[in-house]
């Protein structure tokens, strides 16, 4: 009996286009698939359709015994230099599981490589049956709906709308302190890692692995004393079902929802971005006193924040707030760092285009400090571990260490004095930089998998930087 394939992506957050399988033209026991990213709807604001998340599974049938044969298959997505951001392919590898509810069983294909204009891989078949392949482990909707079970009985949970197609935009409440922290995640749905950040961040302020009770963990305690919390786990639930890589069911980018910048482009707007029209809503209800909005960038292997620099609003203070804001993060987790992130933009006239951005919105409309949070899709260089890369666990992790942070600078937040001048050095505001690879020892950049073909960001808050290049 012939072995069989057969690729499908009808689950949820599932992201493919078969397109052929043959016989590899170099070695005859070796299948090739070929298989195409499928765009989100196009974005009416970018003109352009995204793409670069994929997610599928595959079911072999065939193989003669358990352990005794197997079957090598190489995966060729033929389109990816068409997608997004194709320079972030190189340094990429493509995760594999097996269960799609076991996000921590989830590993690395090594093999992966970008190349011709193709992402492709190579996989070892030892048994019949189902195996998943994605960009980064999905964070399915059945998941949500049951990390909002768990966080019912310990917090307010209520809706603050309906998406486009009718799913809650859950949010949570939790404490009673005067400050008011936001903290907002996967407003680009194919980037899970996200709401994997999120998973972490409730189960431990609510305490959900103890049933509730958090009196053992101090830093909780004091968050929930200072601050009261608004947190949306997902903000783009259509486009999480969906598989998009950036927009909701109609094509819009989110991230770009949170301003009118365009004369005749109402945004955010009930009939395109109710996402994000039903949240700053409620945020101009409560206020922000601090926002985080979560994210994953596809290029830069580390964990870092991106702010609101050259805003109106900006200056020493909300400088020193994002300043002491990631150096108290980088103290709570190891892997968040400071010094490699994008480029802050050049001028402040180029920053009046993108207030549609949420951190530039958010920080302006609220004088506060608002951040931008990536996570690698890649391996995480400060922390590097290439067998699982950057994954699910550590982000959970990054997100019940931002408590820490918060806690730390919850002083400093609405301090009227002129603090900034005696806050210790380490604290000091770093200016990011996308040139990791210059900042690297020598033995580091020996590591093939991280050399990168070109520099060229396009992602969130760079486009700003882009764009200001672009106009020179
Ligand atoms: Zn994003």
């Amino acid at each position: 009996m012939p072995v069989t394939i057969s690729i499908s992506d009808t689950f949820d957050g599932g992201n493919i286009k078969f397109v052929e399988q043959r016989v590899n033209p170099d070695d005859a026991s070796v299948i090739d698939v070929i298989a195409h990213i499928k765009p989100d709807v196009y974005t009416e604001l970018e003109e352009m359709a995204h793409m670069q998340y994929f997610a599928f599974r595959v079911t072999l049938g065939g193989l003669l015994s358990l352990e005794q044969e197997e079957q090598k298959v190489n995966y060729i997505l033929a389109n990816a230099q068409d997608v997004s951001y194709p320079e972030a392919w190189s340094g990429t590898t493509v995760f594999y599981g097996s269960d799609l509810d076991d996000v921590d069983g989830w590993k690395r294909n090594l093999t992966t490589h970008y190349g011709d204009g193709k992402l492709s891989w190579q996989q070892t078949h030892t048994r019949n049956g189902s195996l998943y392949f994605s960009y980064f482990p999905p964070f399915s909707y059945a998941r949500h709906l049951k990390l909002i079970s768990q966080c019912t009985p310990h917090a307010q949970v209520g809706t603050l709308g309906q998406s486009l197609e009718g799913r809650e935009m859950e949010f949570i409440t939790i404490g009673s302190g005067s400050l008011t922290c936001w903290i907002i995640h996967r407003q680009h749905p194919g980037e899970t890692m996200a709401e994997h950040y999120a998973e972490g961040l409730l189960h431990r302020l609510l305490g959900i692995p103890t049933n509730g009770d958090t009196t053992g963990d101090k830093v909780v305690q004091e968050a929930l004393q200072k601050f009261t919390f608004y947190i949306v786990p997902c903000m783009c639930p259509d486009g999480s079902v969906k598989g998009h890589l950036r927009t909701n069911a109609c094509g819009a980018n989110l991230n770009r929802e949170w301003a009118t910048v365009k004369p005749g482009y109402t945004a955010p707007s009930l009939e395109r971005s109710p996402e994000v029209y039903h949240v700053l809503h409620k945020m101009d209800e409560t206020g922000v006193d601090v926002c985080i909005d979560v994210h994953g960038d596809e290029e830069l292997p580390f964990n870092f924040i991106s702010g609101a620099e050259l805003i109106p609003a900006w200056g020493p203070r909300l400088q020193a707030l994002h300043g002491a804001f990631v150096a108290a993060y980088g103290r709570s987790n190891n892997s968040m760092q400071a010094a490699i992130g994008y480029p802050p933009p050049e001028s402040a006239e180029m920053v009046l285009r993108y207030m549609n951005v949420a951190t530039n919105q958010i920080s302006q409309r609220f004088n506060c400090l608002a951040v931008t949070l990536e996570m690698p899709f890649k391996d995480c260089l400060t922390t590097s571990d290439p067998d699982v890369g950057w994954n699910p666990a550590q982000s959970r992790k990054l997100g019940a260490t931002v408590l820490e942070a918060l806690v730390q600078v919850h002083p400093l937040l609405r301090d009227e004095s002129e603090f900034w001048k005696t806050l210790p050095a380490e604290d000091a505001y770093v200016t990011t930089t996308d040139d990791y690879e210059s900042q690297m020892t020598s033995a580091d950049k020996d590591e093939p998998q991280f050399k990168m073909l070109k520099k060229r960001f396009y992602s969130d808050v760079h486009e700003i930087h882009k764009q200001s290049a672009a106009n020179n």
